[in-house]
């Protein structure tokens, strides 16, 4: 394109320069509100739609034609629309504000709802289930998109109960382990903790708190964790016991009545990832834990310390703090994108101009970021707690990063657009470690390189091997529950799995034993964490392809981000060159660690 275009974008960018400001995200693209007409009117359609599709229940039988098949899941896919459209709006309405109980009824409201009309509509899923081989073949062999989404599904085939039970169990979890998880949130969201900063006495949210960690000062690194555990400690037999709930639950469900041979494999499972795959990445993160406890001894040189607390790992190993405008940062993230394909740039734009971005922080917002993708055709939103740090400016490259991820893959169905867990965090962490490489090419002090080179393992290693390690807390969490254990047990097991994960490279405050009662993850999706670490490695490992190849690979990851969820993840990764039965695989995603960390060795 000539000069005109380049204008015009110059044009464009300048005057979005002014609407890069941090603000509130808009919900209008779904419902003008939470009590308008359009709501109930989109509620009173869905449940319209679930009861024509109750007419089906008859027709399909084991030799249903094709197109009656068709116009059968083209109406489940208008249902599951709608339902997310619904469902979604209450859900990120509550995220704004979850102390805000309009928010909490509508969310409970659309809990109840989609419940209810799920189990209406199981009986489309059960069918397929129950299928014989040869007939779900012959419907599948056509199905095109469909295709992939038809097949998970009867994956589950062996696990699945009669219908009468499976009703019974989607109405208890209702009101048990989805309500005992919402309950969780609201409690541990409305926390405000208090920290002495400058002499003053400060209340903050966790989300606040947490940026002192990253401080240089020492004493508030080592204070902003006292406050955080004093108070998930103080909870902690409550918390602890929500958490040994829904363990329980799991285990009775899941094992118990569905007959999955371990916890961990009825995720493994829904990731379309096989046992020994994940076996394979926890066994080798597991060898590779003395890779970052040489990186914590470095850390600790560099701090002039004689050894690191468990408080400093995410110390600034320079004094420099600087900080980023949030106009600035949105267009670092973009330039980042800009050089690596202008396309990606286009679609993070699109995301914050459409106001899909919710960056500020305030009281009663859900801490943390997210990126949440409703429907194939609306843009993804994106929530963050921006605070001008480059963490900040990381987790919007990052969140952006999932918003481009799902617009790539916006082709497919509602029921295949969605990466599994293990892939859903490629486009993400490619999308940081763009932009980290974009800020060392400007970056001329050794000093802010040395910076930003230490946030790279900083961050692998908050992504890998603390995951890595949190899964295995799970598994023998999981275990331990069903033994008996008390939540005391259970704290000092944790405490245990952080002395293995950090040998003699750190010294561990006691308070650390309660840090499993303050990670949402393992309430919400338990195992959940080790995708992860599965996304990090295999990022790390394209990065390094992407960097020797150029522009030869970007096809390649590009097939691999559109795919989307149309494939199972093995299937998408082997297209790409990609063996993850392989221990070398994983290793080779570490090994690109130890490089790093050898440069910086070599720089202190
Ligand atoms: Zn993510």
């Amino acid at each position: 394109m000539g000069g005109e275009s380049k204008n015009k974008k110059g044009n464009t960018m300048a005057e979005e320069k002014r609407s890069f400001e941090m603000s509130r995200w808009s919900l209008d693209d779904l419902y003008p509100s939470g009590s308008s007409k359009e709501m109930e009117r989109a509620i009173e359609d869905l449940k319209k739609k679930v009861e024509k599709f109750e007419a089906y229940r008859a027709e399909l039988t084991d030799n249903v034609a094709f197109d009656k098949f068709l116009v059968v899941i083209k109406d489940l896919e208008e249902i599951t629309k709608l339902m997310q459209r619904i469902g979604g709006y209450a859900e990120l309405w509550f995220t704004e504000d979850t102390q805000d109980q309009a928010a909490q009824t509508l969310v409970a409201r659309m809990e109840q709802l989609s419940a209810d009309l799920s189990n209406r509509i199981l009986f489309f899923n059960l069918w397929w289930k129950a299928l014989d081989d040869d007939s779900a073949e012959k419907l599948m062999k056509d199905s095109g998109d469909y295709r992939y989404w038809l097949e998970e599904m009867r994956h589950f085939k062996p696990y699945t109960l009669s219908e009468p039970e499976e009703k019974v169990i989607n109405i208890k979890d209702v009101t048990g382990s989805r309500a005992l998880n919402m309950l969780y949130d609201a409690y541990t969201n409305r926390y405000m903790f208090k920290l002495e900063v400058d002499g003053k006495e400060k209340e903050m949210t966790r989300g606040e708190l947490m940026s002192y960690v990253r401080r240089p000062d020492a004493d508030l690194r080592a204070r902003a964790y006292q406050a955080l555990y004093r108070v998930y400690g103080n909870d902690g037999p409550i918390l602890g016991q929500m958490y040994q709930t829904l363990t329980r639950d799991w285990r009775n469900e899941l094992i118990g009545l569905r007959g999955y041979p371990t916890p961990i494999s009825a995720r493994n499972l829904a990731n379309d990832i096989p046992d020994e795959v994940v076996d394979t990445l926890l066994d080798v993160s597991q060898k590779n834990a003395g890779l970052f406890q040489r990186f914590f001894k470095l850390k600790a040189r560099l701090l002039k310390m004689d050894k690191l607390r468990r408080y400093d790992i995410y110390a600034p190993v320079t004094s420099s703090s600087k900080e980023f405008a949030f106009g600035s940062a949105v267009e670092l993230v973009l330039d980042s994108f800009e050089q690596f394909e202008p396309r990606f740039a286009q679609l993070a734009h699109k995301v914050i101009s459409e106001k899909h971005v919710d960056s500020e922080v305030r009281k009663g917002k859900q801490s943390g970021a997210f990126c949440a993708t409703i429907t194939p055709e609306l843009t993804p939103w994106v929530l963050t707690n921006y605070q001008g740090h480059s963490d900040d400016v990381a987790t919007l490259a990052h969140e952006l990063g999932h918003a481009i991820h799902s617009l790539l893959a916006s082709d497919h169905s509602i029921f295949t657009q969605h990466a599994c867990l293990p892939l859903a965090e490629t486009a993400s962490t490619f999308g940081e470690m763009m932009l980290v490489d974009r800020l060392l090419e400007e970056e001329s002090d050794q000093s802010v390189r040395r910076d930003l080179l230490f946030r790279q393992v900083d961050d692998s290693y908050a992504t890998i091997m603390r995951q890595a390690f949190f899964a295995l807390f799970e598994k023998q969490a999981h275990e331990m529950t069903n033994n008996g254990a008390s939540v005391d047990e259970l704290s000092a097991a944790y405490f245990e799995n952080l002395k293995t994960q950090f040998g003699d490279s750190l010294e561990i405050g006691e308070e650390f034993k309660w840090e499993w009662v303050s990670i949402p993850h393992i309430y919400h999706t338990p195992f959940y964490v080790y995708a992860y670490a599965f996304g990090q490695l295999l990022v790390l490992s394209l990065y390094s392809q992407f960097k020797q190849e150029g522009d030869a690979f970007k096809p390649r990851y590009i097939n691999i981000l559109s795919s989307g969820g149309s494939k199972a993840p093995v299937q998408i990764l082997k297209e790409a060159g990609v063996d993850v039965y392989q221990a070398a695989f994983w290793q080779g995603g570490f090994d690109v660690v130890d490089g790093l960390i050898a440069q910086l060795e070599n720089l202190a």
